[in-house]
Formats: C-alpha cells, sequence, structure tokens
C-alpha cells in the first residue's frame, strides 16, 4: 500500500494494531510531511524493527518516472509518471517570480523574475488517469477515462516535487488541480487528498494555495461550497452560449452555463471568494468582441475574473491558438464591461505541457 494513501488516523490505528505507542505514528507524520523522507531508512529515530515493518507493508512511491522534460527556457519541468498498472499520469512544475494578483499564480509575465525573491512553485497535479468529459479541444479528454488516482497518489506527486525542490532550499508555494482529469469526478479523493497535505501537523499547506479547476460538475460545486473550504475554485468555461459550449464540451448537455453559473453564485454566498474562469481562446471559434459582449453580460455582477489562454493545440482537434492581438481585444472587452480578465501565455509549449499532451503522445507511440 502506498504510505500517502493513509491520512492520520489511519496510521494511528495501523501503528495500534503493531502494538506501538502512540506517538509513533506522529513521528512518522512528521517524517512522511516534515521532513520529507523518502524511504523507511530515514527514519532513524524509530526502531529497526518498525522501520522493516513499514517497508514490507508500505511503499513510499508507486511511481515509476517514464520521463521528464524541461522547457528550453527551464521555467518548467513535466514529469510523466508511469502508474503500477501501467497507466500515464503528468505533473507539472512551473517556476515564477512574484505574481502581484495572482492566487493560482498562472501568470507568465513574470517569468523573466526567475531567481527574485519572492519566487512561486506552482504544481499542477492530475487527479485521474485520462478524463471521462470528452472535452473536444483537450489531449486528456481525447484520450478517454482509464481510472481515478487514490488520494495518496495525488499527495505522492506534490511530496514527489517537494522532495526535489527540497534539495535547492525551495518549497512548493500553490498547486493547482489542472492536470489530467476532472477532480469533481474524482471528489472525495481530491479532498481527501487536500486535507492530508493542508494538516497543521504535517505539510501544512495553506488551503488558500490550492486552485480546483472543474468543467462545471453542478452538484459537486454545491457541496464544495458547503463544505466552505478556504479553497480557490476555477470553471472551465470556455463558450458563453449553450450550443456552442455543447459542440466542445459534452458536459454542457447536463448542465447549462445557466446552472453552472447559479451554482458559482451558490458558491461566492457561502463562501465569499471569488470564482476564476477558464476561457481557451480558440481562433474563430471563442474569440471574438461578440462572444467577449456575451460573456461580460452573463458574468456581470458576479465576484469572478477570467482567466484566458491562447488554445493549445493538440492532436485531435482542429481549432488554433488565437492571436495576440485578437487575445487582448477579448480582454478589453471583458474589461470595458467590468470583468476583470489576465490573458496568460502558453508555459511549456516546447516541452507538450498542455494538459494531458505528453501521455497522450506517449500512449500512442510507447517507447
Ligand atoms: N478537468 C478540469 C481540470 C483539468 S484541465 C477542468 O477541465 O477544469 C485544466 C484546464 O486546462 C481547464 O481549464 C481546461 O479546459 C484547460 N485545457 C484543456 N485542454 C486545453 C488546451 N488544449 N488548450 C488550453 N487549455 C486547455
Ligand atoms: Fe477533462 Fe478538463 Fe480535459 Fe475537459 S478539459 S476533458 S474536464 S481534463
Amino acid at each position: 500500500m502506498l504510505i500517502y494513501d493513509l491520512d492520520f488516523s489511519a496510521l494511528e490505528n495501523k501503528l495500534k494494531e503493531w502494538n506501538e505507542p502512540a506517538y509513533r505514528a506522529k513521528q512518522i507524520w512528521q517524517g512522511l510531511y516534515v521532513h520529507l523522507y523518502s524511504s523507511p531508512e530515514q527514519f532513524t529515530n524509530l526502531s529497526k524493527p518498525l522501520r522493516e515493518k513499514m517497508a514490507e507493508h508500505f511503499s513510499f512511491s508507486n511511481f515509476k518516472i517514464r520521463t521528464f522534460l524541461d522547457s528550453s527556457d527551464k521555467s518548467t519541468r513535466k514529469t510523466l509518471f508511469e502508474l503500477p498498472d501501467g497507466n500515464l499520469i503528468e505533473t507539472v512544475l512551473m517556476r515564477y517570480g512574484d505574481p502581484a494578483d495572482d492566487p493560482a499564480g498562472l501568470t507568465s509575465k513574470y517569468t523573466n523574475e526567475i531567481g527574485s525573491s519572492k519566487k512561486r512553485r506552482t504544481l499542477c497535479i492530475s487527479t485521474q488517469a485520462g478524463c471521462a468529459m470528452g472535452c473536444v479541444f483537450c489531449a486528456t479528454g481525447q484520450m478517454g477515462f482509464k481510472r481515478n488516482l487514490s488520494s495518496g497518489e495525488i499527495v505522492a506527486q506534490v511530496i514527489y516535487y517537494a522532495q526535489m525542490l527540497k534539495e535547492k532550499n525551495e518549497t512548493v508555494t500553490n498547486v493547482v488541480f489542472m492536470g489530467m482529469g476532472e477532480p469533481f469526478h474524482n471528489y472525495d479523493n481530491s479532498m481527501a487528498a487536500i486535507d492530508r497535505l493542508n494538516d497543521s501537523n504535517g505539510f501544512n499547506f495553506g488551503a488558500r494555495r490550492f486552485t480546483v479547476s472543474t468543467v462545471g460538475l453542478v452538484p459537486q460545486i454545491k457541496k464544495f461550497a458547503d463544505e466552505q473550504r478556504q479553497v480557490n475554485l476555477a470553471i472551465s468555461l470556455h463558450a458563453a452560449d449553450d450550443d456552442e459550449r455543447t459542440e466542445i464540451m459534452p458536459v454542457n448537455k447536463k448542465y447549462k452555463i445557466d446552472e453552472v453559473i447559479q451554482a458559482c453564485k451558490y458558491y461566492i454566498e457561502k463562501t465569499n471568494r471569488r470564482v476564476t474562469f477558464e476561457w481557451a481562446l480558440i481562433n474563430g471559434v471563442n474569440d471574438t468582441p461578440e462572444v467577449a459582449g456575451k460573456l461580460a453580460s452573463r458574468l456581470k455582477g458576479l465576484l469572478c475574473h477570467v482567466n484566458a489562454i491562447p488554445l493549445n493545440p493538440t492532436q485531435g482537434y482542429d481549432g488554433e491558438a488565437t492571436s495576440r492581438e485578437r487575445a487582448n481585444q477579448f480582454k478589453e472587452t471583458l474589461e470595458k464591461a467590468g470583468i476583470p480578465c489576465t490573458i496568460r501565455m502558453r508555459r511549456g509549449i516546447d516541452i507538450n505541457a498542455g494538459c494531458g499532451q505528453l501521455a497522450g503522445s506517449q500512449t500512442k507511440n510507447p517507447r
């Protein structure tokens, strides 16, 4: 069993079962999440037999590193992990300077400030192998659904990079659930991973430094709101008209734009937190001033922000990225109507860092 699959009380129970004193659970938890030990031998404060028992019962990583790639400017590292059943998932580290108004750390205009004292280390993590939602522009969607990741497999992606950064005296500053998969389609494991990493006796990663991005699953948005989590919420909207959205995002057949926006209103009322709408700008499809105007009227009065990014072209979809001019025009139209908008530039384009792109290419051409 992957050790990161245990929450603290499960670890306590395990140690009770082994007739170990209760404080051992705390020692192991701290070893895992404070000292970031990656093997039982490192737990020198435990007895040798206990370390051996840990090694026998738990694995500290069930990933094989299939490959990793650094972008040419070294700001982005993407790792492709192979799970024990052969499924592939991706986790991306993005290094930023000090964006002032970008809680998720997604803006790249500060890339040149790498090395400044206020560095951001944003991890983009996966929650599923593949995805069942079938958004046509998305490499993960094109791959179909393979399986949910366990909470420990989600946690382990963060720990892997945290261990790597620790060697350079750096830490992960933000975690975004924007890798492969739909976090709200694997709700319990995604939330359990957040809780485990949030634990103040362990990894102690602040709730506000997580961002969960969803395709817009309405019941889960409401549940998330009811739980009053301090985690940031992003909604992938990409169209302002139901027919147009259904064409690129089949989930829209089930949950129409109005319903999604109503659920966001509910979330804002419950949490008083700003919602981010994600928008992949596709040339001639959803980047026109008319579409921007329609979007602005839909979002009017909502405590929100639009994060627009030129489409990352994928093999399975003909759409092209919008031009910089059109992107700026889109932003201006929204902002004139009172909707704040950020244009993010694509990162790691030379390493297939778009969601699911590397795993997709490896699945088709296994090495
Ligand atoms: N399933 C979740 C989170 C993972 S996708 C969701 O859809 O929100 C993370 C973000 O990448 C989403 O906003 C998604 O719409 C966007 N995305 C997917 N494929 C893309 C592409 N080819 N170009 C730009 N953005 C893309
Ligand atoms: Fe799944 Fe998100 Fe990709 Fe849609 S955009 S297919 S929900 S991963």
